[in-house]
């Protein structure tokens, strides 16, 4: 990689907006990712909030999802992003997760997160978000909320249960272009 990483932000349904804001004032060029072809040379994919069962339908109409399958570089999921990663669905980060696993009257919230290896907080903005059930042995847990893992690691995906674009706190992304510089230089 050389200059700015070219992230895709899967664009079919949800707050991919969002991500691509954040993505640019992070540093990285933002390519909108609706047909397989998109994913060519980029460094890096997210996948956004919204409805996971309207995106995956959508993925699968265009042939995404088995290109996303085959996709190597870090991948960012928030909320139903993380719901398409997980083995259920996409199959490439080890979790088993609930939809809309939180009661209706806690729907959405917000909550302070802390953020391993740091010490300012980070506001987590839930929305209908879903919960883990079981994580696979190599995950890692970088934040939980009463318990429950909220931000994973599984290699070179991260996942989220929140809604980091909805805040204007650039951690999430910053960490996620960590990854993707990491990658880039390990396959160059
Ligand atoms: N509840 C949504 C779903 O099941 C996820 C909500 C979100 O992304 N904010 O897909």
């Amino acid at each position: 990689m050389v200059g700015r990483p070219r992230i895709g932000v899967l664009a079919l349904q949800g707050a991919f907006r969002e991500h691509a804001r954040m993505l640019r004032d992070a540093g990285a060029d933002v390519v909108e990712v609706r047909l397989p072809e998109h994913l060519e040379g980029l460094d890096g994919l997210v996948i956004p909030g919204g409805e996971s069962t309207s995106i995956l339908r959508l993925a699968s109409l265009y042939g995404l999802d088995d290109a996303i399958r085959s996709f190597v570089g870090p991948i960012l999921g928030t909320c139903a992003g993380m719901i398409l990663l997980d083995r259920a669905h996409l199959g490439l980060a080890d979790l088993e997760v609930d939809r809309n696993a939180y009661g209706r009257q806690v729907a959405s919230f917000e909550a302070d997160l802390e953020l391993e290896g740091e010490e300012r907080p980070f506001r987590g903005v839930f929305i209908r978000a879903p919960r883990v059930r079981e994580a696979g042995a190599d995950v890692e847990v970088l934040a939980a909320l009463e318990g429950e893992p909220v931000l994973l690691r599984d290699g070179r995906v991260l996942v989220a249960a929140f809604h980091p674009e909805l805040t204007d706190d650039p951690r999430i992304h910053e960490r996620f272009l960590e990854l993707v510089t990491e990658a880039t230089s390990v396959r160059a």
